[in-house]
């Protein structure tokens, strides 16, 4: 790891608060001075872009933002749709059992039909938004999505030294509030975006297996260079997905051509999984995976300016 990367992993883990991105963002100006934030859209994103986006043949992303901790893992099946409801409905059980409670109660004691009512589902919104978007923030960020950003940034100095041009890099803001740093760079760089390849890092240092999740267009233009890129080895199981049959809630989402990396493990039952996220478990720093993707991420890009006429 690079000694940016180093830094990043052991003094910057939490970015949740407003304070706490500023701190990150004043280090990052401070190590890459090309970097510029692009400010705006709902909840005044800051997303940091380093190269130019008009110019790049691909980009590279991660969010930087963090999580709140929560009490129970945010357990991510890509590949187990029935699981992923399961586990959904299980989570927002006590949200709603809160709700009914609520109201039952309220109906009781005020015999007010509409009061009871409402009363109960703003109780049931902002316990359920409260604890996944508002709660403490985690200390502990290291696969989500510190790994990511640590991707970059190794991708940074490794392409500086190869002198692969025309990559832009870009860290989003907001990507745990529901996608939105993202959304505003892509309205941003419409037009720019349109036909260049996104390459999101979310949640890649736990787990040997490589899941690489690739929406239509990306898979007819680029499937066979990935393929050819990243190989399984002893190790290291590849996995490349569609997007159209693989959940993977992060950034690459509506992008015109984009491609989800992340690390997974695998289990008999379950298929792949995510697990420890945003709870004080998430410390797993795999350098091997590291590696393996900034090796692979390499060889794509070198090949991919080799086909360049
Ligand atoms: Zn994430």
């Amino acid at each position: 790891m690079t000694e940016l990367s180093e830094k990043i992993l052991s003094s910057y883990q939490a970015r949740k608060t407003k304070k706490q991105k500023t701190a990150f963002i004043e280090f990052m100006k401070s190590e890459i001075p090309s970097l510029r934030v692009e400010e705006g859209g709902f909840l005044k994103s800051r997303n940091l872009v380093v190269g130019d986006v008009k110019r790049a043949r691909v980009v590279l992303g991660a969010h930087y933002d963090t999580c709140a901790v929560l009490p129970f893992p945010n357990l991510i099946t890509p590949k187990n749709f029935p699981f992923l409801i399961l586990y959904g409905i299980l989570i927002a059980l006590p949200f709603i059992a809160l709700m009914v409670g609520t109201e039952l109660l309220l109906n009781y004691l005020t015999d007010n039909f509409y009061f009871a009512y409402y009363t109960a589902l703003l109780v049931f919104l902002v316990s359920y938004f409260g604890v996944f978007m508002l709660g403490f923030p985690n200390k502990h960020t290291v696969n989500d999505n510190t790994s990511g950003v640590i991707t970059l940034c190794e991708m940074m100095e490794i392409c500086r030294e190869q002198g692969i041009h025309d990559i832009a890099f870009v860290f989003f803001d907001n990507e745990e509030m529901g996608l939105i740093g993202s959304s505003y760079f892509r309205k941003l760089h419409k037009s720019e975006m349109k036909d260049t390849l996104l390459i999101n890092f979310d949640c890649v240092s736990d787990g040997d297996h490589m899941l690489f999740v690739l929406n239509k267009p990306a898979s007819e233009r680029y499937e066979k260079a990935f393929a050819e890129a990243f190989v399984s080895s002893e190790k290291k199981t590849v996995h490349l997905e569609k997007a159209q049959n693989t959940y993977y809630p992060s950034d690459q989402k509506g992008f015109p051509v984009s491609v989800a990396v992340s690390a997974m493990k695998k289990a008999r039952v379950l298929g792949l999984y995510l697990d420890r996220i945003h709870t004080k478990k998430d410390t797993v720093m795999d350098e091997t995976n590291l590696a393996y993707i900034c090796d692979g991420t390499t060889r794509l890009l070198t090949k991919l300016s080799e086909n360049i006429p």
